[in-house]
């Protein structure tokens, strides 16, 4: 009997990939998912059947948190009783960083969740779609990336979706994964990857039933903390801080006071490396605030550290958990104090 035959799914959410000239000025998401693959030349050559779904046709910038747990919940459920291998999502490319980490921790699964985009629009010359959401079949359809969780595929590089971040408004290759690198590339049509994630660490979908609603405040020269009154009906906050996790001294007795009763975590706004904990002693230092309350974000940039707190406040964590939770994901504390069980034992990371 033949062997079946490697089944993908490409759910398309609107953005950049998807835009054509609307009524009036400048493109808008109008293309459905079937129209996206039959716009990729070399499809049947892959041998991967692809079936498509039009999820939702929104700029990224206006995908809700809504939006993306159904997606999540969708994906558990194909790739658990629907005979799906993998998962392709074409979305904009504004809002993947944050996406693709959430669908990551929401993932309990070993089928790859592909994340890509397009940052050139089908009515230009070089259009970047067809080739990414081709990268992407590759990927979500190869042995080689099952158990790696949620993937971002764009010009044919592959990366965590814990790691990844859009670094230029405008560049094709504007994906970068600034603490490690990506984790492979796909290289005349294959997957070749170069490392693995150390751990995988998710959140049950059924836990996640509250709707938090947790903000980002990033510290500037001379900050007073005006805009931290609008802080009050969060149910958590991270702050976005300067350099290895300081603030301006006058934030000091404010951030302590919101501590007191939401949590307050504590992010680098420069890019790329951690939050430390025992370096500097001054008031506002990341020793100070840490000391006050304020939960240390490790390697986490701001935006995935508000994804993964959001996610946290989602499934009622409570202070013990969401500090355990940080060090683990932040890669500054013990992985295995991650509060829930974790999917599949990843091996090292391994070098080719
Ligand atoms: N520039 C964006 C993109 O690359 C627009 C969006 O996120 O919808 O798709």
């Amino acid at each position: 009997m033949a062997e079946k035959p490697t089944s993908i799914l490409m759910l398309s959410l609107g953005g950049t990939i998807a835009m054509t000239s609307g009524r009036d000025a400048g493109v808008v998401p109008t293309l459905t998912a079937e129209q996206l693959i039959a716009a990729v030349p070399g499809l049947a050559d892959t041998g991967i059947d692809v079936h498509v779904h039009t999820f939702r046709q929104l700029p990224g910038a206006s995908l809700e948190f809504d939006d993306l747990t159904a997606l999540a919940a969708l994906i558990a459920d194909r790739t658990t009783t629907g005979g799906i291998d993998g998962v392709v999502v074409t979305q904009g490319t504004d809002t993947i960083e944050e996406t693709a980490y959430l669908l990551d921790l929401l993932h309990t699964g070993d089928a790859p969740v592909v994340v890509t985009g397009a940052m050139r629009n089908p009515t230009i010359a070089g259009a970047d779609g067809p080739a990414n959401v081709l990268a992407a079949i590759r990927t979500a359809g190869s042995p080689t990336a099952r158990g790696l969780g949620t993937l971002v595929v764009l010009a044919d590089e592959i990366h965590a979706a814990g790691q990844v971040r859009k670094t230029h408004s405008t560049s094709g290759g504007t994906f970068r994964s600034p603490n490690t690198g990506p984790l492979g590339h796909v290289v005349e049509g294959t997957v070749r990857l170069l490392a693995r994630p150390l751990h995988r660490m998710t959140v049950p979908m059924e836990t996640a039933t509250r709707v938090p609603r947790v903000g980002l405040y990033t510290v500037t020269l001379g900050d007073d903390g005006l805009l931290l009154t609008g802080a009050h009906g969060l149910d958590g906050l991270v702050v976005a801080g300067l350099g290895v996790g300081h603030v301006p001294r006058h934030l000091v007795e404010k951030l302590a006071a919101l501590a007191t009763r939401i949590p307050v975590v504590l992010a680098s706004r420069t890019g790329a490396g951690p939050v430390l904990a025992s370096t500097y002693g001054f008031p506002g230092s990341e020793s100070d605030l840490q000391r006050r309350g304020l939960v240390g974000a490790g390697f986490l940039d701001p935006y995935k550290a508000r994804i993964l707190l959001w996610t946290l406040l989602a499934a009622d964590a409570g202070p013990d958990s969401i500090a355990a939770a940080f060090a683990a994901a932040g890669g500054t504390g013990d992985p295995t104090r991650w509060p829930w069980p974790t999917p599949s034992q990843q091996p090292e990371m391994q070098h080719a």
